[in-house]
């Protein structure tokens, strides 16, 4: 492992540590940290920015918007213990970098971006990787992606002013949603919905975060 992923590693598991008491765990599961490492962040960022790949904080992708925190991508694939045959729906692809980790967990990976060269690329950067098993679409995410549902696991990367009603009905029961919810500029938590077999839902506050906005739609950023 190069000395760049390597202390990437060693930052997620300090924020573990330092955090513990908020997110329940003291550790990743090792087939997550295993990914993490293996999966380069620096083919998701600008040119320009490669030389901060590795660092444990969020960077600019162009158009407004950014590729998570690396700790923060763990805390939310840790968090929707996810198992190998799952189907999972993420609303926001972003570089794509949350998908291709989420790719190599589970079966199969549905993604939504809402704008378009964004979506574009990404879908254009993970084929080129490799990936054989990720469906990407450009769209509202508010909506969800009814075609597929039920999905075993949601991921939402922008935060939303609400949960999404359709997010949750697009959810199976007995499974687990992440994310982060609060109004623009102001404090945001991330959430953990979790449904129940009778299709209650069980919201629990984890954290604070910041993500942009979850937007209605492309014309507003
Ligand atoms: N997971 C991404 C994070 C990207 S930031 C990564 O690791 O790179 C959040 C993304 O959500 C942005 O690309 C933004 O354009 C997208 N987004 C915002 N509102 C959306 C919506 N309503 N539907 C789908 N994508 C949306």
């Amino acid at each position: 492992m190069n000395k760049d992923i390597k202390r990437m590693i060693a930052d997620i598991r300090n924020e573990v540590t330092y955090t513990s008491h908020l997110i329940g765990r003291t550790a990743f599961s090792d087939k997550l940290m295993a990914v993490m490492a293996e999966v380069r962040r620096d083919k998701f960022v600008p040119p320009e920015l490669r030389a901060f790949a590795f660092e444990n904080g969020p960077l600019s992708i162009g158009h407004n918007q950014t590729i998570s925190q690396p700790y923060i991508v763990a805390l939310m694939t840790d968090l929707l213990q996810l198992e190998d045959d799952y189907r999972v729906l993420e609303i926001g692809t972003g570089s794509g970098y949350q998908t291709a980790i989420l790719a190599e967990l589970v079966e199969q990976v549905y993604t939504m971006e809402l704008v378009q060269v964004l979506g574009e690329e990404a879908e254009q950067r993970l084929t080129e990787m490799g990936y054989k098993n990720i469906e990407c679409r450009i769209g509202n995410g508010y909506q969800g992606w009814p075609e597929h549902a039920p999905y075993d696991a949601i991921i939402v990367t922008a935060a939303a002013a609400y949960i999404p009603k359709s997010l949750i009905e697009q959810l199976k029961p007995g499974r687990k949603l992440v994310i982060p919810v609060g109004e623009v500029y102001a404090p945001q938590e991330l959430v953990l919905v979790e449904k129940d077999e009778q299709g209650n839902s069980h919201l629990k506050n984890i954290l604070d975060v910041a993500f942009v906005p979850l937007r209605q739609s492309s014309v507003d950023e």
